[in-house]
């Protein structure tokens, strides 16, 4: 490929409102452009790296043994009725009406669909275990779209659904995925982690998610470094010690009681010294529906009292929530709470959230929603967790570490959730109709771009792993328009490399060679092949590795066995 064939178009400065590196290195490099909040067109440049990651992807699924369709992105209501879901999604599913007055919806997730196609055309064990799976763009109306392709509204995702005879089998195909998302990130380049999760808004059981590590990442992850135990926060926070829960409810219970709480009950459980303010505001469940509190501490009285009630809603208006709070009711189910002061550490905040609320934690994990991430305000909203750095491990082996990742992937046992709701059934070996046993594997295909920069960048711009990168190689001529031999070369060059099978793209644009060196930098290609008079002269050309601090001569005859 040559530039002047191609489209490129960079930035020397990212736009204002992207907060984190690999938005604003996807914008300065103009692999997408912003078309509305979290709706993003990708440029040919973008495409170029997610189909990259398409095809690994879509390689080892095959090689799995799952068979490739495409479900439609509109999805009539009623199968989301039938599932329930309808109700339950809350305001991330976006729902539309035809001409007709019917109700749709824009696929967020395509459980109901593949279901609809299996119960229709599944009959007979003999036709078991099968494994369908699509790479399509899915739609979920995020309440704070943010970082991109990170977090999108509209984004690429690979969705894959198995059908079993039996618990056993769904088991086996289950491992056998998460060793194919193994295989699919490592041969991504990325450095990531597989922990486990629970399973969130799908329901079922047995769940893996697998995170990207990078510090910028909105999910927290436990692990131990003793032994293989990961898990994602609320899960670690699920199995937390019920002693250390139980103390922390306690010493809440008091903060919780309007007017009667001592600062220094408060002061001693934070550890922290008793002029710090305490200020927070909690979302607490009613018999009726919910109330909005204002909590607020007082030093010279040494008390911490439920300032106001801000408003109470009723569970039959989720919208005049949402209105008031700005975040969907499933963020409200256990609790909502936002600190504006540090020392309101996160096993605190949490404890008194989950006393004030009564929390339900079987619900909060209905919801799918990660507190401190999903919560109005950005920047305001305390991490809430009952797990810390040092907590005993679940598995005994050891102290808990936490670190930051990005989902890129996820696996579930889903069991017979979405086949029992749909009468997917079958006949089995003695005429006999059975429940079909199913899992459900995501990959997010955008999402990956996104992480892989989070994880390759440096002050030139991005650092793509060589399996992703947009191409491969960038020869950059010095003089193409003026040189009759660094023409002839650099063609010649082009050629062998194509011939060889790297995707490499030659910079024939008019521009100054630093003008050219830094765009080959920012857009991330791992190979940079200088060619210049001098250099021919000697039968040598200028190689550098997009992560080498020199450049360094080669023999130009042994340029294509070097990048091979
Ligand atoms: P998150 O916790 O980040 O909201 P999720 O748990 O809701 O993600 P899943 O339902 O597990 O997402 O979907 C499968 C995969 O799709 C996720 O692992 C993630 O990689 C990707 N994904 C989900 N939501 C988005 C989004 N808004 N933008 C880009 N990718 C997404
Ligand atoms: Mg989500
Ligand atoms: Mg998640
Ligand atoms: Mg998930």
């Amino acid at each position: 490929m040559r530039t002047s064939q191609f489209f490129i178009s960079t930035l020397k400065e990212a736009p204002s409102d992207a907060e984190v590196i690999s938005h604003k290195l996807m914008l300065r490099a103009g692999l997408i452009k912003r078309l509305a909040g979290g709706i993003y067109t990708w440029m040919p440049l973008g495409l170029k790296v997610l189909r990259k990651v398409e095809k690994v992807v879509r390689e080892e699924m095959d090689r799995a043994g799952a068979i490739e369709l495409l479900m439609p992105a509109v999805v009539p209501a009623e199968l989301w009725q039938e599932t329930g879901r309808w109700e339950k999604y809350g305001p991330e599913l976006l729902r539309f009406k035809d001409r007709h007055q019917r109700d749709f919806v824009i696929g967020p997730t395509h459980e109901e669909v593949i279901t609809d196609v299996v119960r229709k055309e599944i009959k007979s064990y003999r036709q078991l275990p099968v494994h369908f799976y699509q790479v399509q763009s899915k739609f979920r109306d995020e309440i704070r779209p943010r970082f991109g392709v990170m977090r999108g509204r509209e984004f690429l995702m690979k969705d894959g659904y198995s059908f079993h005879t039996s618990f056993a089998d769904l088991e086996r195909e289950y491992k056998h995925m998460y060793d194919t998302y193994c295989r699919i990130f490592t041969r991504l380049g990325l450095q990531f982690r597989a922990v486990a999760a629970d399973t969130g808004s799908i329901g079922g059981t047995g769940s893996h998610e697998f995170h990207v590590l990078a510090d910028s990442g909105e999910d927290a992850i436990a692990f131990c470094p003793d032994s293989d135990y990961a898990a994602n926060v609320e899960l670690a926070e699920a199995l937390a010690p019920a002693a250390a829960r139980a103390a922390a409810s306690q010493a809440m219970t008091k903060v919780a009681t309007p007017g009667k709480t001592q600062c220094a009950d408060v002061a001693a459980f934070l550890g922290a010294s008793a002029e710090q303010t305490v200020k927070a505001v909690a979302v607490m469940r009613t018999e009726g529906g919910f109330a909005l509190l204002l909590l607020r501490g007082d030093h010279e009285l040494n008390e911490i009292k439920a300032e106001k009630i801000i408003g109470e809603f009723r569970f039959a208006k989720d919208d005049e929530i949402v209105a008031a709070l700005g975040c969907k009711p499933g963020y409200i189910g256990p609790v909502g709470i936002k600190a504006d002061i540090p020392v309101i550490a996160d096993r605190t905040v949490a404890a008194m959230a989950d006393f004030i609320c009564g929390a339900n934690e079987a619900e909060h994990h209905l919801t799918g929603v990660n507190f401190g991430r999903d919560l109005p305000e950005p920047g305001q909203v305390a991490d809430i967790r009952n797990v810390v750095e040092g907590d005993p491990s679940p598995d005994g082996k050891g102290q808990l570490g936490l670190c930051r990742g990005i989902e890129v992937g996820h696996i579930f046992q889903l069991r017979t959730r979405y086949s029992e709701a749909l009468n997917c059934k079958y006949l089995d070996e003695n005429g006999k109709e059975q429940i079909m046993e199913m899992g459900c594997y995501g990959i997010g295909v955008s999402r990956i771009v996104g992480a892989a920069i989070e994880q390759g960048n440096d002050d030139k711009g991005i650092v793509f792993p060589a399996a992703i990168a947009p191409f491969e190689v960038a020869i950059v001529p010095m003089g193409y328009h003026k040189s009759e031999a660094v023409k002839a070369a650099a063609d010649q060059l082009l050629a062998d490399l194509k011939a060889a099978g790297i995707d490499v793209l030659l910079d024939d644009r008019n521009e100054r060679p630093g003008s050219m060196f830094a765009d080959m930098e920012l857009i991330g290609i791992p190979h940079r092949i200088v060619v210049g008079e001098r250099g021919l002269a000697e039968g040598k050309l200028e190689y550098k590795g997009r992560r080498d601090a020199e450049a360094q001569m080669v023999d130009a005859a042994g340029i294509v066995a070097l990048l091979q």
